[in-house]
């Protein structure tokens, strides 16, 4: 977000009586989609993108529409944008009520502007929430700058799955583990706490199983809650190459 820009614009211009948002002193002219991407802290994409493109940029989009490939799918954050990516964006832009072609252009762009804070997280949603174990994301089975990669794909899903679910706050208990930090409690060898993308769901106002079945529709190929082993007091999901669902208590 770039609530640091605006905040004392607003202030200036309210002052004045009359509420426009320019992009700074020097330039009193509209904003343009160049002006939004520049003030945004975190991310700025200087091209629309659509199907047939590739690059950066695309990743980048792709991370933040990775909670919109459907029931049971999975986006790949690969940059390159092909059919997964469009109907990814298409339902980013249907959920938010944007013009739905699947496209991401200056409407698509500034609502990802608004959903993400300076350090790319979705606004509700921290590196420290996802993170209980260490300050520096170290130890885990991969680098530290993996795991927090995968944390960041991961809370976009949450973002997606938080919007869907009606924009009730998401409890979240604890996702990356070290090995250290995975041992003192008991985790599984393997578990995906190591690699930084399993995130620990409270039940909140959703509940257990409403997060479970839920989840199915926002990326995460693992799914453990009610009825899996170790899982009565928590939904667990995470990212993991094939699938693992499993939530006996939820129907799953
Ligand atoms: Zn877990």
């Amino acid at each position: 977000m770039r609530i640091r820009f605006v905040l004392p614009m607003l202030a200036l211009v309210a002052g004045l009586g009359t509420v426009v948002a320019t992009p700074a002193a020097a330039d009193p002219g509209p904003v343009t989609a160049g002006d939004v991407a520049a003030a945004d802290a975190c991310y700025s994409w200087g091209r629309s993108l659509s199907q047939g493109a590739s690059g950066e940029d695309v990743r980048q989009l792709q991370i933040r529409v990775a909670g919109y490939p459907g029931y049971g799918g999975v986006l790949a954050i690969d940059g390159q944008f092909g059919a997964g990516t469009k109907a990814a964006v298409t339902r980013f832009q249907q959920a938010y009520g944007l013009g739905a072609d699947g496209v991401a252009g200056p409407a698509t762009f500034s609502k990802l502007y608004a959903l993400q804070d300076d350090d790319c997280s979705p606004v509700n949603f921290t590196y420290g929430e996802l993170n209980r174990c260490n300050s520096d994301w170290s130890g885990g089975n991969v680098s530290a700058a993996t795991a927090k990669a995968n944390a960041l794909v991961s809370m976009w899903k949450l973002q997606a799955m938080r919007h869907a679910m009606g924009d009730r706050p998401i409890v979240v208990n604890g996702g990356f583990r070290s090995v250290a930090c995975n041992n003192a409690v008991g985790g599984a060898t393997g578990s995906r706490h190591l690699y930084g993308d399993a995130v620990d769901l409270g039940a909140g106002a959703q509940g257990f199983c409403g997060l479970a079945r839920q989840a199915r529709n926002h990326g995460f190929s693992e799914i453990l809650g009610p009825g899996y082993p170790g899982h009565d007091d928590h939904t667990h999901v995470a990212h993991r190459s094939g699938r693992l669902w499993s939530a006996s208590s939820c129907g799953i």
